[in-house]
């Protein structure tokens, strides 16, 4: 049978899967002769068989746990329960908790109302002993009946010093507290509240919600699902906060708030008055061989767990314990100074430190800088090393580009014209164009939009010298270009009202714009005449923006660039509509370009992004030269949801429910949309081996959507500008664990073929 109770000194720093991560880090640091505070384990195993029932612990737990508490009574000389010589136990759990969970400790477990004057006597300081037992019922009150502490608190309200009388008081209402909240009363006998204590911080570990700082939300039925709880570390009190020459403080190998090197912490002498404290800076002085010890266990530390670390530790009566050691929580700027300066140390290598990095240590910083603080800067260009998928950015203003190459994007993956062409200036030509009866009224409407959107194209080819520039050619419904028939309506009945003549020029001309709009009115806008189709009832808006492109390029190439326009046609579905496409840009070029068609490689592709067009992909890929992937829209085509306002909409019920996953439109889904995606990807490359593939939808900056993209052989992703860096690094995580992966795989292949 695996063993449930562990004493520290039997533990290695190899049991952490039977102790718990701290349980065996304070084990391996017991055995290399650091202080710690005597203790022992009980595994998640022991706490679910121990604690199960509602009765006192059963009776193999109670023998088992005995004879570890016995253990630490022989060397204490101190006893759990004793009236004159009381142990006290500190129960925490023994994992390490998540970023954004406080840990919870209960404290001095097995104080009561006999205990609690031993205790006095023992550290000769009856207000002390009093007001951790005030404390002790305060969290046990929290943790074990969840009673919130402003509650406890409240009893305290009038009361301005904790003397022994005003302790005595809290202690009572404490005990009141607890039981006018219906709970049995707080147990007398500490065999009862070590069992609580024990349970309620194991099942704590599973429970504990990202941002409750102090409220646990808890589930009623305690050990009775399958997930697992935690493995529960017991200590023998320290008392550091009374008697002379104690203290408590906690150091921290690195500085936690912005990864600077050395030892940095706090330290709270038991003989401090209240509001001046000195710190770290009086042990330094008073007690420099201590110093030093903690100095020594900061490195120790590090050099065995390649982690920034935090220590709690105590000063008892001139001795040193470390009382807690944990991996430290740091701030983001922390994160990334330390890892990299782990990896300047050679303590860890280049590939450790992108790997330990968390998306969000990325998006804080971005929030809080508008330029790469230079360890980022450094990750990156390690990141970049090692990423085999290239980043790229979906960027439709000119002044973008430069932000976006500024972030490291290799190009633009997408640039979506209408948000040039229908800005409040263009927009009116643009209707003009749409609304025009004939072919000649057409092209004069474009001939004004032409040296604009030339302007745009010159400004990003030079943005993006050397890079591809993919430029989406216009895709919106046809509906959105309409002015709205009620206004026009309206200023028709306040015409009529006017009683001008037929013949006026203002009223024929609205009646012909009336007239057109309702010719063009379509029943289903979204599925109607936009994208490709739109371009092919307009073909003149396609060949003026062709047109402003080539010019662009040649432009640009005689100034010495290198252009790469990478033209997107929008919403292929049917390869005939991409072929015809690709004729008129053929066409278009030959025509602008001239002498310059040989230094300008353009590509024509295909933006995927309804079902057909993946199914179809094989087809398709004989006119494309890339493929690009809308992972919005083939979500939201694929699904039937709407990809606005998701949250409000069917999708946040679905999450809830626990039907879907995640939001699709935020984590590519990858067995379904995916599946498109890959499939898409497959039967392309059969007929165009080279093919050029990526995605560009809002899921192009998730990590885990980053990763499949990787596994299954994009070429890469574009997203917006500041989630280029968080691009980067998930792309070469991706990397390494892919190979990580099939290094695994491969050993298993090769243990296979030697027992064959
Ligand atoms: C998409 O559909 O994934 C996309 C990025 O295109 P747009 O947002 O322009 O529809
Ligand atoms: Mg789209």
């Amino acid at each position: 049978m695996t063993k449930r109770v562990v004493l520290l000194e039997e533990g290695t720093a190899e049991m952490k899967g039977l102790m718990g991560s701290k349980g065996a880090g304070l084990a391996a640091m017991l055995q290399a002769g650091w202080p710690i505070p005597a203790g022992f384990i009980v595994t998640e195993e022991g706490c679910r068989a121990f604690c199960a029932r509602r009765a006192p612990l059963s009776a193999e737990g109670a023998q088992e746990i005995g004879s570890a508490i016995q253990h630490l009574e022989q060397q204490s000389g101190q006893f759990f329960g004793d009236s004159l010589a009381p142990l006290l136990l500190a129960v925490r759990s023994s994992e390490t908790c998540s970023r954004n969970t406080a840990s919870q400790d209960l404290l001095h477990v097995g104080l009561n109302d006999v205990t609690v004057e031993g205790l006095a006597r023992q550290t000769n300081d009856r207000q002390y002993a009093l007001n951790c037992y005030r404390i002790f019922l305060q969290d046990y009150g929290q943790l074990v009946h969840d009673i919130p502490y402003a509650l406890f608190e409240e009893k305290l309200e009038d009361i301005s010093i904790l003397d022994e009388a005003n302790l005595e008081f809290a202690i009572a209402e404490y005990k009141r507290l607890i039981e006018e909240r219906g709970y049995h009363p707080f147990p007398q006998d500490v065999q009862l509240q070590l069992k609580k204590a024990m349970r309620v911080i194991s099942d704590a570990h599973r429970v504990l919600r990202p941002n409750s700082q102090q409220e646990l939300l808890r589930k009623s039925s305690h050990f009775s699902d399958e997930t697992q709880g935690a493995a529960v570390l017991i200590q023998m009190m320290v008392n550091g906060e009374c008697g002379d020459h104690s203290g408590i403080g906690t150091v921290y190998s690195r500085h936690p708030g912005t990864g600077e090197r050395g030892m940095t912490g706090d330290y709270v002498s038991s003989a401090a008055s209240e509001g001046f404290n000195e710190g770290l800076d009086e042990l330094r002085r008073e007690e420099p061989e201590m110093y030093a010890l903690l100095q020594d266990a900061c490195g120790y530390l590090e050099s065995r767990t390649n982690e920034v670390q935090e220590i709690q530790f105590a000063v008892d009566s001139g001795a040193l314990y470390l009382v807690e050691i944990s991996e430290a929580r740091l701030t983001s700027k922390a994160a990334l100074r330390s890892t990299v300066d782990l990896v300047d140390e050679g303590i860890i290598t280049k590939e450790d430190a992108i790997l330990r990095i968390q998306p969000w240590h990325v998006t804080e910083m971005m929030k809080t800088s508008s330029t790469l603080l230079p360890e980022l800067q450094l990750l990156l260009e390690w990141a970049d090393e090692i990423k085999a998928l290239t980043i790229l950015s979906n960027v439709d203003h000119p002044k973008d580009a430069l932000k976006a190459r500024a972030l490291g994007a290799e190009g633009i993956g997408l640039c979506r014209t209408e948000q040039l062409l229908l800005s409040a200036s263009r927009f009116p030509f643009v209707q003009k164009m749409i609304l025009a009866d004939s072919e000649a009224e057409r092209k004069r409407g474009l001939e004004r939009l032409l040296p604009m959107q030339q302007a745009d194209f010159e400004q990003l080819f030079e943005a993006m010298d050397g890079y591809p520039v993919t430029i989406r050619l216009l895709d919106p419904p046809l509906h959105e270009l309409l002015p709205d028939i009620e206004r026009l309506n309206e200023r028709g009945e306040h015409l009529a009202l006017s009683k001008l003549e037929e013949n006026n020029t203002e009223v024929q001309e609205l009646d012909r714009v009336i007239r057109r709009v309702l010719e063009l009115h379509e029943q289903y806008p979204l599925l109607g005449q936009q994208d490709c189709r739109l371009g092919t009832v307009f073909p003149e808006i396609y060949d003026m923006q062709l047109e402003a492109i080539f010019r662009a390029a040649v432009k640009g190439i005689r100034q010495g660039l290198w252009v790469r326009p990478e033209i997107m046609i929008p919403l292929v579905g049917n390869a005939n509509e991409l072929q015809d496409m690709r004729e008129l840009v053929d066409h278009v070029a030959d025509q602008v370009l001239g002498e310059e068609k040989r230094h300008c490689l353009y590509r024509v592709g295909a933006r995927i992004e309804v079902p057909r067009a993946a199914l179809t992909a094989a087809h398709i890929a004989r006119h494309a030269d890339f493929f690009s992937f809308g992972t919005d829209d083939l979500t939201q085509m694929t699904f039937g949801y709407s990809r606005h306002n998701t949250e409000k909409s069917f999708l946040h019920f679905a999450e809830q429910q626990r039907s879907m996953p995640s939001n699709p439109f935020q984590v590519l889904d990858i067995d379904g949309v995916g599946q498109l995606v890959e499939m898409a990807l497959v039967q392309g490359r059969i007929r165009k081996p080279h093919l050029k593939a990526g995605i560009c939808g809002e899921n192009a900056a998730d990590p885990a959507s980053i990763a499949f993209c990787h596994r299954i052989g994009l070429d890469y992703v574009s997203c917006l500008p500041e989630q280029v860096p968080l691009a980067r690094i998930a792309a070469a995580q991706a990397a390494l664990l892919t190979e990580k992966q099939d290094h695994n795989e491969n050993r298993q292949d090769v243990d296979i073929s030697t027992i064959a």
